[in-house]
């Protein structure tokens, strides 16, 4: 057993058993990993609340080489980032990142830019557009797992300068009006959206948050990531579903 000390983001903790917490982390050093935090409830000043999730945290564990759960045997908060559970929305929003990240990255693939992705985002969930911050974060997740969607030609036949192209999970990225022709479970993109992302891929988050989006280009991302995930993942994303369920109460 080795140990390790590193940063990390909760994504996840599970209660196990009477006083235990099994948690997702995403740490700067080596991607995520699963920990097991012990004695939580027998402690006056609760350990629990420490792992709330979004909280950023100082952790030490012992690597377990046989197993993919660690013990986590220290940690200290160094950002709890309590605003993220203050308000409904930003809960939502906060909790589709994290689910977002779970789902896209295995144990133990080291990603630090995505560790400063999480951090720069949560930032920018406090001080810009909350909705339009997610929007912006999925193009720059997707770009760390290799998974950036094709939106400069069609990504059948390679056709360029489509004036009327439509979105394939599938394929994914644009396809042109022939191939869509041949193909199911698309649905069309507007140029305005296709130029969005392609803003959001070529600029720094910073820049990408302040782009200002009409209605429809909006829901146009917004549906279209919805079918880009739900082809591409698993598991269909349960945050995804509460944002919908919750927006007409955010209204
Ligand atoms: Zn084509």
């Amino acid at each position: 057993m080795a140990i390790q000390r590193d940063e990390a983001f909760v994504l996840k903790r599970v209660p196990l058993r009477e006083t235990s917490l099994l948690l997702t982390l995403f740490t700067r050093g080596a991607g995520k990993i699963r920990g097991l935090v012990k004695g939580v409830r027998k402690e006056k000043n609760s350990l629990a609340a420490r792992f709330e999730p979004f909280t950023h945290l100082s952790i030490t564990y012992y690597e377990k080489l046989k197993s993919d759960t660690h013990l986590i045997s220290d940690s200290t908060v160094l950002n709890s980032y309590s605003f993220l559970r203050s308000r409904l929305d930003l809960f939502a929003y906060a909790s589709y990142l994290m689910e977002l990240v779970d789902a896209l990255f295995g144990v133990h693939d080291s990603y630090p830019d995505v560790f400063d992705l999480i951090s720069d985002s949560y930032r920018f969930l406090q001080d810009g557009t909350p909705s339009h911050v997610v929007r912006v974060f999925e193009i720059k997740v997707l770009e760390k797992a290799g998974l950036l969607p094709i939106l400069t030609q069609c990504a059948l036949c390679g056709k360029s300068d489509l004036e009327k192209a439509f979105f394939s999970p599938k394929q994914g990225g644009i396809i042109c009006k022939v191939c869509d022709s041949r193909e199911s479970g698309t649905i069309r993109i507007s140029s305005g959206t296709i130029k969005s992302l392609l803003y959001f891929m070529r600029t720094t988050l910073e820049q990408a948050v302040k782009l200002q989006l009409g209605i429809q280009t909006q829901k146009e991302l917004e549906r279209i990531a919805h079918l880009f995930f739900q082809y591409r993942l698993e598991h269909p994303l349960r945050s995804f579903h509460f944002l919908s369920e919750i927006r007409p109460v955010l209204r």
